[in-house]
């Protein structure tokens, strides 16, 4: 399924069966020498068959494609081995690239294993979480030949200049394409409107939320009329849609604070504790993918109140605690 978004740009809709995200939306900018297709679907069949349907719709020759991957994730880049020639270049930012391969080579799991472990995920639960990781039973296979590219850096199309706009937080790498002259952005994970970007910590110390919020800073000093997202609808002038994802992160900073007035908690307790938008009533229903998921935006969250100073943590039998500054007692007069 597609639809035109722009003369010589469109929108391929890529399911994703079983998955709350739905689908992604893949992009096609077809050019007379080359196309651009920007970001892919997993590595599952139902997306390969959705692509290669829209693709022939659209008569576009892969053998005369490039490809753009905005980020790492597997509904992004799943596809990638499959679909890009050898000959293709295939454009993505050094860290994320670097991550691909962290996720083809295996390591990415040892080492997130090791972060959740002593965060409080329930070692039980960990193998599970992390074979039922879609990155894990989703992501590309193959060995890739990345065209590098960081900010600033131009990727041409057709009539599209493209300018890259390094925007980390959703992930370490994560790129968006601006067109400053159609005043138009490809948005990948950074840029939302029905659903909030997942923002997730990995490693201990990893602070994704203040790059997040520096990456909406700096995409709120474009000039955007068109915002074509990684996931549901297409959306104009982002600037409201920015400051609502700002004020998001605010009250989910307080919230987690507030959490912490009930003692020392570790990221596993405090992300059981805190409100998700998802419709089941309690914590144990969650499946394990979405538990994961919470897991790790309540990691992101700690670790932004404690790069603020607002929090400290601290390893009690080999597992972190965030607590609040103690309390000040006051002398007693004698
Ligand atoms: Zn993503």
């Amino acid at each position: 399924m597609y639809e035109a978004v722009l003369p010589d740009f469109f929108r391929l809709l890529v399911p994703l069966p079983g998955n709350p995200l739905q689908a992604i939306n893949a992009y096609l900018v077809k050019g007379p020498e080359r196309n651009l297709l920007i970001d892919t679907g997993m590595n599952r069949p139902e997306c390969l068959t959705a692509l290669q349907d829209s693709l022939a719709g659209l008569g576009a020759d892969l053998n005369r494609t490039d490809f753009f991957l905005t980020h790492l994730h597997a509904d992004h880049s799943g596809l990638i081995g499959t679909l890009a020639p050898p000959t293709a270049k295939v454009y993505c930012s050094q860290t994320d690239a670097a991550g691909i391969g962290e996720m083809v080579g295996e390591s990415l799991w040892d080492k997130l294993a090791f972060y959740a472990g002593r965060n409080g995920f329930p070692t039980t639960d960990l193998a599970v979480a992390l074979h039922k990781h879609p990155g894990r039973k989703f992501g590309p296979q193959g060995d890739f030949n990345f065209t590098l590219v960081q900010d600033g850096d131009l990727v041409s199309c057709g009539n599209y200049i493209f300018r890259c706009i390094a925007t980390p937080g959703h992930t370490g790498g994560h790129m968006c394409l601006y067109e400053p002259r159609k005043k138009l952005l490809v948005s990948g994970d950074h840029l939302l409107q029905d659903i909030t970007p997942n923002i997730a910590a990995w490693s201990d110390g990893h602070d994704p939320l203040h790059e997040y919020i520096a990456s909406l800073n700096k995409v709120a000093g474009l000039e955007i009329e068109l915002v074509l997202p990684g996931h549901r609808r297409v959306f104009s002038g982002p600037r409201e849609r920015i400051r609502e994802l700002k004020e998001h992160h605010r009250a989910r900073n307080a919230e987690v604070l507030r959490i912490l007035t009930g003692g020392p908690q570790s990221a596993y307790q405090v992300a059981t504790r805190m409100t998700w938008d998802l419709t089941y009533e309690k914590w144990e229903q969650f499946p394990m993918p979405q538990k994961w998921f919470a897991f790790s935006e309540a990691g992101a969250h700690l670790n932004y109140l404690a790069m603020e100073g607002l929090i400290s943590r601290e390893m009690v039998d080999g597992e972190y605690l965030f607590s609040l500054p103690k309390r000040k007692t006051r002398r007693q007069r004698g």
